[in-house]
């Protein structure tokens, strides 16, 4: 990566040059590119699905996360937010759970902590219609608390059927909540971030959750190393 490209992902990062933007809500538009509904779908579709096994599936998932009531989170939530983004991606990115805009959107990370993990993406040369973004909940718990053990379980194989589908190359878990969940463990974020970790054999790389780096922008530079730590074990698994 030359300097000039260097200095662009690291402006982006907000890491030199951090200004504010008040655009954040139009990055939901971005992630409404990748988000494809399945309901309703015109016959041909319909007749697609039976030649292809795996949309069959996708769509399957999708209309029994819709309508999910395994957990009381189904009560308070306005809608399910499945996940959006290339569901052939080689990377997925596992955030913790819907927020507000998420819950009144049905996307996932489309706030400002979207935003910024938008600019994340852009530091490893990625896009989000390059990647897929799912969370571990798929309703947003009240008030934003944290998920319970009970609601995790209800979703997790939710989740471990889209990785199954996906079969990502590897796996960002964002934040502390999303890793100590994919990797079982109560480990604080700051000893599961820096080295590779595994699920299924999937390498996982823990990174800062972005709405974790707004309120702590000091902290975007270590998040730029493990980015960069990402992107370095990515490319040597295309070796
Ligand atoms: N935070 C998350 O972890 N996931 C979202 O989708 C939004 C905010």
């Amino acid at each position: 990566m030359d300097d000039t490209q260097r200095l662009q992902y690291l402006q982006a990062m907000g890491i030199d040059v951090w200004v504010p933007r008040e655009t954040a809500v139009e990055q939901s538009t971005v992630a409404e590119q990748g988000a494809a509904s399945f309901q309703g779908a015109p016959t041909e579709e319909r007749a697609a699905d039976v030649a292809d096994p795996v949309l069959q599936q996708w769509r399957q998932l999708e209309q029994e996360v819709a309508g999910c009531q395994l957990c009381p989170l189904a009560e308070t939530r306005t809608q399910t937010v499945f996940g959006t983004g290339n569901r052939n991606a080689d990377w997925l990115l596992i955030g913790e759970a819907p927020g507000q805009s998420e819950d009144q959107q049905g996307k996932p990370f489309v706030g400002k902590a979207g935003f910024l993990l938008t600019e994340m993406l852009r530091a490893l040369g990625l896009s989000r219609e390059d990647v897929f973004i799912a969370n571990i909940l798929k309703c947003r718990p009240p008030d934003n608390r944290d998920p319970k053990a009970g609601e995790v379980a209800a979703c997790h194989p939710y989740l471990q059927r889209q990785i199954a589908l996906i079969r990502p190359k590897i796996i960002l878990a964002v934040g502390r909540v999303a890793a100590q969940q994919l990797l079982k463990t109560d480990a604080p974020l700051g000893r599961l971030r820096g080295s590779v970790h595994y699920l299924d054999k999937i390498p996982v790389v823990v990174v800062y959750h972005p709405a974790y780096l707004l309120r702590s922008p000091l902290d975007k530079r270590k998040a730029w190393n493990d980015l960069q730590m990402a992107g370095r074990l990515y490319r040597e698994l295309q070796d």
